[in-house]
């Protein structure tokens, strides 16, 4: 088993009104892939950085450029399309792996890059957010602390941060103050993506009382469950859970992307439940 810590940057067109919403709904192009291979008793073994030519957001956003020191000239010259670079990385992941992320803001980012380009999504590995980890086990605390904080919390120097593979380098250099053989197994849980939604919501009101904004197929048994209300997590975030009638458990999640004042539309992913999730969606559920 390989554990795959990974980091993306991505594009982002001028205004909400330019996101593409078909094939799917795309606030972000992915233009960097970083990864930092771990072998099974999480020693690094690998790195991989690949560049990526956005294909819709073709001129880089001044943000972006700003953020991440990533030039149009890098992408043009170093740049593949998105399905060549998600070929290499899946060879540089390996037959069996699970990912480890810094917060959980890439994976669905990945998602809709891979539902752009017809890439199955069908398949997700297990995944640890790593900054729950960190939080959790070291400050102690259910509050999110930015990658920078946690390597001064630890001493550790870092590489530059907005840069995929530092970023992944780095989260590295966490993940060795972590002892996952003990409570890994608390955190870990598998990823399920599903096809584009199609509809679109006149209002976060409105999409959230939608009772089928909260219905999915449970990946194990097929059975159709409507999960629990939302309950906000941020702005145009949220979360929800159901239980089949076999009782296997998902945590729902939800992000509404407004494309203009009355159209929002609804990205989810879901996962597997897991100790640790369990516990966050109650203490949501009791501050809400
Ligand atoms: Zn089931």
């Amino acid at each position: 088993m390989n554990y795959i810590i990974f980091d993306l940057e991505w594009n982002q067109c001028g205004s909400d009104s330019e996101i593409l919403t078909d094939p799917v709904c795309l606030p972000g192009e992915i233009i960097e892939i970083g990864a930092v291979k771990l072998d099974d008793s999480f020693q690094k073994v690998d790195e991989l950085r690949l560049y990526i030519k956005p294909q819709y957001y073709q001129k880089l956003h001044r943000r972006i450029v700003t953020l991440t020191g990533i030039r149009d000239q890098i992408l043009a010259e170093q740049g593949l399309s998105f399905p060549e670079a998600y070929e290499k990385f899946q060879d540089f992941c390996g037959e069996e792996y699970s990912f480890m992320t810094w917060s959980t803001s890439d994976l669905p980012i990945l998602v809709d890059n891979m539902l752009l380009h017809g890439i199955d999504v069908s398949n997700l590995p297990d995944t640890y957010d790593l900054q729950r980890i960190f939080c959790r086990e070291i400050m102690r605390f259910s509050r999110r602390m930015s990658l920078d904080d946690a390597l001064k919390v630890l001493n550790e120097k870092g590489d530059t941060a907005h840069d995929a593979l530092n970023d992944s380098r780095n989260t590295a250099l966490v993940c060795n103050h972590l002892d996952l053989e003990e409570y890994g197994g608390e955190y870990v849980s598998r990823a399920f993506a599903e096809l584009p939604r199609k509809e679109v919501f006149e209002s976060p009101k409105a999409a959230l009382a939608d009772p089928g904004l909260r219905t999915y197929s449970c990946p194990w048994c097929g059975e159709a469950v409507t999960g629990d209300p939302w309950l906000r997590v941020e702005h145009d975030e949220f979360l929800s859970m159901g239980r089949c009638s076999e009782g296997d458990e998902i945590l729902l999640t939800l992000e509404l992307t407004p494309t203009a004042a009355n159209r929002y539309h609804p990205r989810r992913i879901f996962y597997e439940m897991s100790d640790d999730l369990w516990e966050e969606y109650n203490e949501r559920k009791e501050h809400q």
